[in-house]
């Protein structure tokens, strides 16, 4: 029997249980709200093509997304100016941290979507007259990703805006080199708010599976963003998704995805399955210690490695 077969009745509760002893690894520090996170939330959830959504653990505590929405900000930015964006962002992986300091030296242009630079540039290039337009845009698209309709954690957008030094830096870096057109602290405004989008495991398995599936979302049937574009993006969580972790994720785990600081983890199984996870101790590359170990058991169980 494919392992496939067993997508609908696999045990995600054993899987849990399974991880739930590795107590390895640290919060992110980067602002108050995730150095005080819940160290012991942990939560896994799978979506599937019939629009069925499981989890086990935290299934629907709430945490800010973080990275895992740089994705979703790629596809918004593809839908809204087409082609051009792959003008404006590169798509090569960096084998540098999320928030280097660096641009591609010849073009001035973020290297990849899936690190800070690229992210703060897709924000700044979907439709909006404004930077309230354009995070309202954001958070609009990000709900039909979802399903549902998805709010902004305040706080978390506060903090973000607030301390993100190394956002502010590469926003000025990118208006320096002509790439960005927004003034700079408008651009970190909007991406503050993107990562302080409230979900939990359930609605970003959803998210992951719109991508998994084309983009269209199996919940609401709705076609959120044209096919070509949701391969596009899923091709480049591939490469880039785990910053620079990411070969050694696609070797181990084999399934495109996106990590956060707050410990999330996004994962779009082509044609097969979202899944999502959540446990906020990270290791060294700010990718989540017990979902890096859950990711890669459910991917060896499911047989979901793209190469497998
Ligand atoms: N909001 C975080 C930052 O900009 C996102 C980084 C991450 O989740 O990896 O620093």
């Amino acid at each position: 029997m494919s392992p496939t077969r067993t997508l609908q009745d696999y045990d995600l509760d054993a899987l849990r249980e399974r991880v739930l002893p590795e107590r390895a690894g640290t919060r992110a520090d980067s602002i108050p709200q995730l150095a005080e996170a819940d160290p012991d939330l942990f939560g896994i959830a799978l979506a599937l093509p019939d629009g069925s959504v499981r989890s086990s653990g935290d299934g629907r505590a709430p945490f800010s997304i973080q990275s895992a929405v740089k994705p979703f900000l790629f596809a918004l930015a593809l839908a809204d100016i087409d082609g051009a964006a792959l003008d404006r962002v590169g798509i090569e992986p960096t084998g540098e941290a999320f928030d280097a300091i660096k641009l591609e030296s010849d073009t001035g242009r973020p290297p990849n979507p899936m690190v800070n630079a690229g992210a703060i540039l897709t924000c700044a290039l979907v439709h909006g007259n404004d930077p309230e337009a354009r995070a309202e845009r954001i958070r609009d698209g990000l709900s039909r990703f979802a399903g549902r309709a998805l709010s902004v954690d305040e706080d978390v957008a506060h903090s973000e805006h607030l301390l993100g030094d190394r956002n502010h830096a590469l926003a000025h870096l990118m208006r320096a080199e002509g790439t960005l057109d927004d003034s700079a602290d408008d651009a970190v405004a909007v991406y503050a708010r993107a990562c302080a989008v409230v979900v939990d495991v359930e609605t970003l398995a959803v998210m992951g599976a719109t991508l998994a599936f084309g983009g269209v979302n199996p919940l609401t049937g709705e076609r959120v963003v044209a096919s070509e574009i949701a391969r596009d993006v899923v091709a480049v969580m591939a490469t880039c998704g785990v910053y620079d972790g990411s070969g050694r994720w696609m070797r181990a785990v084999g399934v495109p995805a996106k990590s956060s600081v707050s410990g999330a983890i996004v994962l779009s199984a082509p044609g097969t399955a979202g899944a999502a996870i959540v446990s906020p101790p990270l290791d060294e590359q700010g990718t989540s210690v017990r979902g890096r170990i859950a990711a890669e058991a459910l991917s060896a169980d499911l047989g979901l490695h793209v190469f497998g």
